[in-house]
């Protein structure tokens, strides 16, 4: 069933980003995963549901891209160092808004199904969509947790589109874990590649 389900979400995906997949995994296998630190575990209702929220959850992070876009202030010069480090295509498109709190989306079942999996929104430092960084104000300074976004922002610009890349995001937040996917493993590596995180404070939490 999670098998038949997590196919219905690849299926319009090009063997390109497949390979994608394939090689961020073999990165971040080498570099310390640990499946064993959390399996997540959906039902098969809570599995059958994510299909029809994806269309939800794009049009959300359109939304959150747009906002950051038009409000949101240009990276500074630490930032656009490590964009180069990165290879960041157009880092001058990005745009950073610093928020009270990050904005879950509104449907509360994307909420629920995120936190079943690792993820929860409230408890984020940062998220990026496209080119578009929200962060929380007391992180706002944090070049470590801008420098995580950004490579999030590579993700994205190789993935093309907001709706491309969330529907692999959410694959692999479905069949590792918030902690343990590939595309948050990377980000996590590159970010103390750059910046060595100080003991007990996980990359991207407040
Ligand atoms: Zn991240």
């Amino acid at each position: 069933m999670k098998n038949r389900l997590l196919n219905a979400l690849l299926s319009d995906l090009t063997a390109n980003d497949i390979w994608r997949i394939d090689f961020l995994y073999s990165v971040t296998h080498d570099c310390s995963f640990e499946r064993s630190l959390f399996m997540p575990s959906l039902t098969p209702q809570q599995l059958a549901e994510i299909p029809t929220l994806l269309p939800i959850l794009i049009d959300w992070g359109e939304r959150m891209e747009k906002r950051a876009l038009s409000e949101g202030i240009a990276v500074n010069d630490i930032l656009r160092n490590a964009a180069t480090i990165l290879r960041i295509k157009d880092i001058g498109a990005v745009r950073i808004l610093a928020v009270p709190s990050i904005c879950e989306p509104e449907n509360q079942r994307i909420v629920a199904l995120a936190a079943a999996l690792g993820l929860s929104f409230s408890n984020l430092g940062g998220i990026t969509f496209g080119h578009g960084i929200l962060v929380h104000c007391s992180c706002a300074q944090d070049n470590a947790l801008l420098t995580h976004e950004l490579v999030h922002v590579r993700q994205y610009e190789q993935a093309g589109t907001i709706a491309r890349y969330l529907p692999v995001y959410v694959q692999q937040l479905i069949q590792y874990g918030y902690q343990n996917m590939p595309l948050e493993r990377e980000a996590v590596i590159e970010t103390a590649n750059m910046w060595p995180p100080p003991p007990h404070r996980p990359v991207e939490q407040r």
